[in-house]
């Protein structure tokens, strides 16, 4: 379905970013991977998938090195036409208590980033008139949570960037969609399950449980695959004119 085109995913050495891409190589896009780390087992397992792979290392909280990126896509691969961005990180903590430098390194990662990634490739996009745009945002981009100010303060506006997006090019074969993910056992959630267990003296498994506990009625995590797949379909002629949704996949959190 996607033979020919060309997916650039941001924080694509891990988890769901992973997912997404390998879902998107599958359909024979080339992949375009990003992200901190060890790289060449990624780009090894999307080489497996028969597309093309390169890789480049930007920092997302760096606009001079989102701009080398997207033009290392173009060079390579002459146009990016789809465009994921996920790279993302956390921190928790009361806001009184919130680091500064978390603050602005959230924002510039998990917001600003999808900005300047957006702004770069939408002239390619428009000039083909085929583009998609997927934004991974959160369930944290609908509600809030106590001590993520600045991960739901971001997701929102994530949500919100992706609404004016998909505005701006209503007219266009240019599509910009969000997905809003519940619980993903990615590092960036055992981190937050290792601390429970060391806060309230539980074990791995107990921690999980306590976590889904709290939020997700179907007691179960969303896997990058699952994620991976809802990307497909955005890009898919059935996603012609979805425009602008933030699309839940979190287990009934929100439905609560
Ligand atoms: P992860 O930690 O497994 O992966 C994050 C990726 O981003 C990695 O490839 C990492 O190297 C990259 N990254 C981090 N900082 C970067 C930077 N400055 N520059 C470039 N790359 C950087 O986390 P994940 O859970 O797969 O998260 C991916 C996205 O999904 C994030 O935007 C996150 O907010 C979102 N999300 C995750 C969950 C979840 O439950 N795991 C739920 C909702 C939304």
């Amino acid at each position: 379905m996607l033979q020919g085109k060309t997916a650039l995913v941001t924080g694509s050495t891990s988890g769901i970013g992973l997912g997404i891409a390998k879902s998107l190589a599958k359909q024979g896009a080339n992949i375009v991977l990003n992200g901190f780390g060890d790289a060449e087992g990624p780009q090894a397992e999307i080489a497996a998938l028969g597309v093309k792979v390169a890789y480049h290392g930007a920092d997302m909280s760096q606009a001079s090195e989102i701009e080398a990126m997207m033009q290392f896509a173009a060079d390579t691969f002459g146009r990016v036409d789809i465009l994921v961005n996920n790279a993302g990180i956390q921190h928790v903590a009361k806001i009184e208590d919130f680091p500064i430098e978390r603050w602005d390194a959230i924002i510039a990662i998990n917001l600003s980033s999808a900005f300047h990634a957006t702004r770069l490739a939408l002239p390619a996009m428009k000039a083909a008139n085929w583009g998609r745009i997927i934004n991974v945002a959160s369930i944290h981009g609908l509600v809030g949570s106590a001590e993520k100010s600045a991960y739901v303060a971001a997701k929102h506006g994530v949500v919100g960037l992706t609404k004016v997006t998909a505005l701006e090019n209503a007219t266009t074969g240019v599509t910009c969609n969000a997905i809003c993910p519940g619980w993903v056992l990615t590092p960036l959630v055992q981190k937050q399950v290792d601390a429970k267990a060391v806060a309230m003296g539980l074990t791995n498994e107990e921690a999980k449980k306590l976590l889904l506990q709290e939020k997700e009625p179907s007691m179960q995590f969303t896997t990058p695959e699952e994620l991976g797949e809802l990307a497909v379909f955005f890009c898919s002629a059935a996603g012609n004119n979805v425009r602008g949704v933030a699309w839940n996949m979190d287990g009934g959190w929100t439905a609560q």
